[in-house]
């Protein structure tokens, strides 16, 4: 195991932080994995699932049975780690600018689409070569002026030229739930049934610029672009790994996570060893635009009628929202029937507070599905 340190652009005088990266194998030998996990810094789960995945990944490198090489970062996010507010952890937006740690990442396509127009021909491989030499090429000339740009620099030049990035996040009370790119399915397949994945949401394009989707989107737009004359592989695997909810931290769901994904390594041929059978699929996928968020309508004490992972038809009541003063209680229906696969963590709505959220099979919804 091999450690990297790199220093984040201090904000201010007298602080400084850093990211650490493991690397296990070597890289240009076999696949590149990546894997990162707390970009929305208090999403815990993931963190402790790297942290025993690591001691996986160490024994196996003692074996020598990495085969490939698998970049790690446990820790994706020390911005957003150190902001404690009113004794309350506040890691999804950084409190210095309003943005979301998961946004801003880069349009690939755009940035490199007419530049290597004339540098692709008939040889899928060659034309991979190409895309990513021009990627890294981007993250290198990123404008770096804050600190928060310095870290998302940092997470794309570590995974930039990966064949598989996974992004651990986790919801507030949710199932183990999983957003990826539907071009991707195929591959995405045996991951999320390997993890386990309760609910899959696909999109071609979220709208979000979220990290994951930047490394991926590019592969798939331009073999869009360039036709079949030009072969372009999808070359990086990603998703947004939601792992459960925010307080579903602990030892044995962490390391069945870690066996989980090193089952997965194993599978892509980045690790050695039997290859365990490919699980059942616990879900079938369905259309990020065919999710449905409940809103709160009004203020008031959350009752929720309707547990994570019941499927719910359409019209059902899955909470009310009461006013204790009025006495006036406000159902909030689903209008789609699927999945009830994420929940709020709190019990008192203000207008507008999303409730939970129906993984439903049609879309139905367009623009940017993700939100802020
Ligand atoms: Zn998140």
């Amino acid at each position: 195991m091999r450690i990297e340190r790199h220093p984040l652009l201090s904000p201010s005088l007298g602080t400084q932080r850093e990211l650490l990266s493991f690397h296990f194998g070597e890289a240009g030998r076999g696949q590149k994995v990546y894997l990162q996990a707390s970009l929305h810094a208090d999403e815990l789960p993931g963190m402790l699932v790297l942290h025993h995945l690591k001691h996986l990944l160490a024994q196996a490198e003692v074996r020598g049975e990495v085969l490939g090489e698998v970049v790690i970062v446990p820790v994706a996010n020390p911005i957003g780690l150190a902001q404690t507010v009113m004794h309350d952890q506040f890691g999804r937006f950084d409190l210095n600018s309003g943005e979301n740690f998961n946004r801003r990442y880069p349009d690939f396509f755009a940035a490199i689409a007419d530049g290597i127009a004339t540098k692709l021909g008939a040889d899928a491989e060659a034309n991979k070569r190409v895309i990513r030499t021009a990627m890294v090429d981007v993250v290198a000339h990123q404008p770096v002026l804050t600190e928060l740009d310095s870290l998302r620099r940092t997470l794309l030049r570590l995974a930039v030229d990966a064949d598989v990035a996974l992004d651990l996040h986790c919801d507030n009370e949710a199932l183990l739930h999983i957003y990826t790119e539907a071009p991707y399915l195929e591959q995405a397949t045996p991951m999320y049934r390997y993890l386990g994945a309760e609910t899959v949401l696909l999109a071609r394009g979220s709208g979000a610029a979220s990290f994951d989707e930047a490394l991926s989107g590019v592969w798939w737009q331009l073999a869009e672009r360039f036709g079949p004359q030009y072969p372009i592989p999808l070359a990086c695997l990603t998703a947004t790994v939601e792992l459960r909810g925010k307080t579903d931290v602990g030892h044995e769901s962490a390391l069945r996570d870690a066996a989980n994904l090193y089952a997965f390594l194993q599978h892509r041929g980045v690790l050695a060893g039997a290859v365990p059978a490919i699980p059942e699929a616990c879900c079938e996928p369905t259309p990020l635009a065919g999710s449905e968020t409940l809103r709160a309508p009004c203020a008031g004490v959350i009752a929720y009628l309707k547990r994570l992972g019941e499927h719910i038809q359409a019209g059902e009541v899955v909470a009310e929202i009461i006013d204790p003063m009025t006495d006036k209680v406000t159902e909030v229906k689903a209008t789609v029937e699927g999945r009830l696969f994420a929940r709020a963590n709190r019990r008192y709505a203000t207008r507008g507070l999303d409730l939970g959220k129906v993984a439903g099979k049609v879309a139905f919804r367009t623009g940017n599905l993700l939100g802020a």
